[in-house]
Formats: C-alpha cells, structure tokens, sequence
C-alpha cells in the first residue's frame, strides 16, 4: 500500500492508521506527495490545502479505477483539535472502513495506552464530555470505552499507592526451553544458550548490587519487584535462589507490596522451585498456558500439555501461593471462538486471582508472521475478547490495565483482569510511566521518572552474552542513573 502525504507531516498516526486495517501489508510513505514510479495496488492520499484563511482537507483511497474521495474543512478547537491531524485520520478512516467493511472498536486511536488517552481528555472536559469525545470524535465503540473507563478508575486507585520517592526493580531473565511461534522477544532456548546461565546469574547478581547502592544513595523506596523474561522459572531452583538473595541482601524490602515472578512455562515449574520462591518472599507467580487446547500448544510451539499448566497450578497451590495470575492469547493458529470461551472457562474453573487476556501481535520476527501461518480474523478475535470480558466480569475480575500493540489482531487490546486486592502494582505503573522501574538484565531498560513526569531511558545489551561480556558497561550505566536524578534536582 502506499500512503501519499500532501502539505502534511502526520506521517506517524496516519500510517498507523493505516496498519490498522493493513495490518500484514508493506506501507510506504511518500511525504512530498509524488506518486512513486512503480506504484502499489492500493494508494491512500492525505492532503491538506491553504486557501486563503481556510484550511480544506482531503482523503482518497484508490484501487485500480475504483476511487473513494472524502473532503470537508478543517474546523480549529473542534473537540479540542490544535492542528488538523485528527480531522484529517477521521477522513481517512472513514474511507478506510469503507472500503474494508472493517470497523476497529478503537476507532481512530493507534496509541498503545488508549486508557491514558480517556484519563487526558477527562481531566481536560470532565468525565461524561470525555467519553463522548471519546465516542463521537475518535470513534470508539461504547463497550470499549467501557471498558477503558472501568480500567482508568482500577488503575487510579492501584497509582494511588505511589510513594513519592517509590520505584520497581525489574530484573529479565531472557531464556526460554523453546521458542513460541508468536515470539518476537529476544529469549534465548536453553537447548542452545545453556552454558551462558551459569556467567549470567553471576552478572545479574552484579548488577542488582550495583542498582541496590544506587537506590539506597538516592533515598529510593522499592515498591516492588517483577522477575520476568523470557522465562525466569529455565533457571534452576539453586539459580534463582541466588538472583532473589542478591534482592533481598541489596534492598530495603520493607515498603515492597509484591515480590512477583513469571513461572510462564509450566514445564519449567517444579515443587522445588516453587518452594524456594515462596522462601525467598515471592508473593505472585505467572502461570501461562496460553491455551487450553492441545492443538493449539502444539501449533505454537509451546512444547507442554494441558495437563502440565493443570499440574503447574496445583503445585503453586501446594507451595502455598495465594496470589497466581494466568495468561491467554485470543487469536492463535487453530483456535476458534469456540475453543478460545472454553479456554476461558477451563481457566476460570482453577480461580486463579488474576487473568491476563492478550490478543495476538503479529510481530515481524515471529515464526507465525514469518511463514504466515493460518490465525483468527479480526473479527474472530472481537468474539473471542467479548467472551472472555463477559465471563471474567461476572465471575469477579475486573480489569485494572490495558494497552495495545503494533500489529495487534483486529487492533483490540490486552488486558489485565483481577480479583480485588489482586491487582499487580508493576504492572500498572508501566503503564502510565509515572514511577521509576530501575531494570537489570540484558533487554531490559531502566525508566527514570522525574518530579514533573519526564522520562529518561536508559538500556541494557540486548543480548546475554554482549551483557555478559561488556558488564563493565553495564555496571557504568547503573551509575548514569545517579547522574539523571542530580539533573532532575537542578532543573
Ligand atoms: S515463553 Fe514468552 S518469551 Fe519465551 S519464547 Fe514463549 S513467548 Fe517468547
């Protein structure tokens, strides 16, 4: 497809909006409005055109000789509009759908954090002129505002319990036993990166060291720490031991609501292990079949049965764990609406106090992207999600955070469900960015948050062993962190 711009540089939202409904198509933007020489079959136009005082702006979408046109003039401060990016997406959204016969139940909204967006807008006009905002000028379905507005409040009351001075250590363990078709993430298989484990946990340890110091110079409060990946239950119960002494001797813990660690492979879950944890002050452990259906763990490469998430879950039971989220992937190869609700239901059934519902991401690294493996339509997906919110509403969890990724299925959402009282905090401020996470690992980044809510980055080596040989570095970076905060107490 190609996207031709004209007096314009919203580039970014527009070919976004594009991906939307394109999510598998190559895009290709041509910002000085010529059509390049060997044009694509399908040709979106975006334009904006100065008259005098008037600004008109103008959308078309051609294929072949069948042509769709939209125009109308760009009105200044409608719902709050500071430049015509909006009216112009809403233009050519229109067409869009149109042409597709697809409606996206986010409407125009190509942000990954559509809740922050709702939480924007009612700071700006109030609640009940937000939501129609919401509805009418960025076309959001009303049950997806819903939700959105059912989350922001969870969320508001989680983002309460921010101290000041709080932040979350997240620490990666970027191995896995093998690797699922829908990955993108840089996990490395055991099979193949085993010997690295051992120098890894030696370096890990290192850096939270180094993170504790600076958190201690710094006066920070640890609010709470997430171990995931990757799957951090590859290592061994011996290994883990040590990378949770190394928390627990580094920082002050007393002020840490939740210790959590992602035990997302079920067949990496022993009772060992999970005692350990339990041990070592972990209070939340992930267990994620993804899936409930055989078939579909066979497609996607998962390499356990249904019978392991059901044994996984018994034992973090037997070890005492109170506190075990599960999570799902709506829209994986062979999965069917049907066998998605009862996914759903089996994993209701086991009451776990969390439930994470995912959509899937066609991500371009991914075995499923890449050898373009069937998968449920969009359409398929909205039925899927619309089951798995009925029946976690009604059986008590509600949802508490959300986002949206690029080249998500039917440009739906993940979304965080939980009992109450069982709301992850991390999980949380991630996603409103308002609170420090100090990470270790290789892939991870450090987000640091400054008084008036700036944020500065600071990442890792992707790779283990890049992470392991260059250490150095990486002990230098944790240094820049002190750096950051001296800025922020001079500007
Ligand atoms: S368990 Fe997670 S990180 Fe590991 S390969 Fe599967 S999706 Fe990727």
């Amino acid at each position: 497809m190609d996207l031709i711009l004209e007096n314009n540089a919203y580039h970014y939202e527009l070919e976004k909006l594009c991906r939307l409904f394109y999510p598998e198509e190559p895009i290709r933007v041509m910002e000085d409005g010529t059509l390049p020489p060997n044009p694509a079959p399908l040709t979106a136009v975006a334009r904006v055109e100065k008259t005098g005082n008037s600004v008109q702006l103008k959308a078309s979408l051609s294929e072949g000789k069948a042509v769709l046109r939209a125009e109308r003039a760009y009105e200044p401060g409608l719902f709050g509009d500071q430049n015509p990016e909006r009216q112009l997406a809403e233009l050519l959204y229109g067409l869009l759908v149109q042409k597709t016969g697809f409606t996206p139940r986010w409407g125009i909204l190509t942000g990954i954090r559509p809740v922050k967006m709702l939480h924007s807008l009612i700071d700006r006009w109030g609640q009940d002129k937000a939501l129609q905002i919401f509805m009418d000028a960025y076309h959001v379905s009303r049950q997806k505002t819903r939700l959105a507005l059912l989350t922001l409040h969870k969320e508001s009351s989680i983002l309460a319990q921010k101290k000041p001075n709080g932040f979350s250590l997240y620490i990666g363990i970027p191995f896995c036993p093998s690797r699922c078709a829908y990955c993108s993430f840089v996990s490395m298989s055991v099979e193949k990166t085993m010997q690295l484990i051992p120098d890894y946990v030696t370096c890990l340890c290192r850096e939270i060291r180094a993170a504790g110091r600076v958190a201690k110079g710094l006066g920070l409060v640890l609010q709470a720490v997430y171990m995931g990946g990757g799957t951090p239950t590859t290592l061994s119960a011996e290994q883990m031991d040590a990378v949770l002494a190394a928390v627990q001797d580094s920082f002050d813990l007393s002020a840490c609501r939740e210790v959590t660690v992602e035990a997302g492979r079920p067949d990496t879950v022993t009772p060992e292990k999970l005692r350990g944890l339990r041990r070592r002050g972990v209070t939340r452990i992930s267990i994620n079949p993804q899936t409930m259906q055989e078939k579909v763990l066979q497609a996607i490469g998962r390499r356990h049965t249904v019978q392991q998430v059901l044994d996984a879950f018994a034992m973090a039971r037997e070890a005492e764990f109170d506190n075990i989220n599960m999570d799902l992937i709506a829209g994986l190869p062979l999965d069917t609406p049907e066998t998605f609700a009862d996914t759903v239901d089996r994993v209701c059934a086991l009451g776990p106090e969390s439930i994470t519902v995912h959509t899937l991401a066609l991500k371009r690294a991914s075995r499923i992207f890449q050898q373009g493996e069937q998968r449920a339509s969009g359409a398929m997906v909205a039925q899927m999600l619309d089951y798995a919110g009925q029946k976690l509403l009604s059986g008590g969890w509600q949802p508490y955070y959300l986002y949206r990724q690029t080249r998500i299925l039917g440009g739906l959402e993940n979304v965080g469900f939980a009992k109450p009282g069982f709301e992850d905090f991390y999980n949380t401020v991630i996603m409103d960015e308002s609170q420090t996470i100090l990470a270790c690992g290789a892939g991870a980044g450090s987000k640091i948050c400054a008084p008036d809510g700036r944020l500065t980055r600071v990442y890792n080596f992707k790779y283990p062993y890049e992470y392991i040989t260059r250490h150095k570095e990486i002990l230098e970076r944790k240094e820049k962190v002190e750096q950051i905060y001296e800025t922020f107490a001079h500007t």
